[in-house]
């Protein structure tokens, strides 16, 4: 998303991808992405002078292949954010394509104080012990915070700082720079509170049939056990699905918790969305009512599926069940 590149290695043509050639970019930036080796080089057309530079550049747009979706490069700083943050959280690797590009830059929190406090959760995933002192520069790090600049990122650090959020070495000059910041024992307090209130970390992604017959099993079953058990159930409507369809899944199960699938129906994207979930190290909840359970694909019957008979009986041992796996 920028050209500050670490290292690139250029894939062969990989069926998966389309058989189009893939690049595996590692960036200091924008952390470890993939992205179509022509959608690469379209970036690269258009933000020659990116590197280091905290300039504003005029609007222009990335003119990717797909000539429905040219990007503005003014946003492309919401892109590497929201890499740089999936990268933090272990779960770098994602594609990027024009569409998706505008997904992510659509999901960056808008506001000042949002980036801020987004800016504290990932400081505090960055760390792997409490008190671990990080080594912040604006020009690599600005990602942290979706920032534009490393001067707006030394602003927020500034501010955190002040509210006893963050520990760190300040050096008086204008814009501050920071010799290290560390998570303070009132910031781990707050990310204790941001994470139990409404944040990404809260979301439970369902995965299942849209049939109306059958809403009954997330109305009263199980988005109820969500609920009661502290997290957001999620569920993406038909209406949802038509636009987008991939981009749009794959970007809230990379941002959920955990995933409860039910197996209503059988439908393929219930196999999909649980399968994915499970590549990426999420924890997954299978349930399926006991008429349908023999007709269960082979493949996931070793998953222990929560077998129910009424909707009481899915809600509570849904609801056991998660504090069991989650917590
Ligand atoms: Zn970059």
């Amino acid at each position: 998303m920028c050209t500050g590149l670490a290292s690139l290695t250029l894939d062969l043509p990989d069926p998966s991808a389309g058989g189009i050639a893939v690049c595996d970019v590692r960036c200091h930036r924008c952390g470890s992405y993939r992205i179509a080796e022509r959608d690469r080089q379209a970036l690269v057309r258009h933000i020659p002078h990116v590197h280091n530079s905290d300039e504003a550049d005029q609007p222009r747009f990335v003119d990717f292949n797909d000539p429905a979706s040219a990007f503005p490069v003014d946003r492309l700083h919401l892109v590497s954010g929201y890499l740089r943050e999936l990268t933090v959280r272990g779960q770098g690797d994602t594609l990027v394509s024009a569409a998706s590009a505008t997904t992510m830059a659509d999901t960056a929190p808008a506001t000042v104080p949002a980036r801020s406090e987004k800016l504290l959760l990932t400081l505090s995933a960055m760390s792997r012990f409490a008190g671990e002192r990080h080594d912040i520069q604006g020009p690599r790090d600005r990602s942290l915070a979706y920032c534009t600049s490393g001067g707006e990122l030394m602003f927020l650090l500034h501010h955190l700082l002040q509210d006893g959020l963050l520990d760190g070495d300040q050096v008086r000059s204008d814009p501050p720079i920071f010799h290290w910041v560390a998570v303070s024992l009132k910031g781990w307090s707050r990310v204790e509170q941001l994470r139990a209130g409404v944040t990404s970390f809260s979301q439970a992604f369902v995965a299942m049939t849209f049939d109306r017959d059958l809403e009954w099993i997330y109305l009263d079953s199980i988005a109820p056990a969500i609920e009661d058990a502290g997290y957001r159930p999620l569920i993406l409507s038909r209406h949802e699905h038509a636009g987008r369809v991939d981009e749009r899944i794959i970007l809230e199960l990379n941002r959920s918790r955990f995933v409860v699938a039910e197996f209503a129906q059988h439908r393929p994207s219930v196999y999909f969305e649980a399968g994915y979930a499970v590549g990426r190290g999420l924890p997954v909840i299978w349930t399926c009512r006991a008429e349908e359970y023999e007709h269960a694909h082979f493949d996931t019957r070793q998953y222990n599926h929560i077998v129910w008979r009424s909707a009481e009986e899915l809600r509570d041992r849904l609801f056991t069940r998660i504090k069991v796996v989650v917590g």
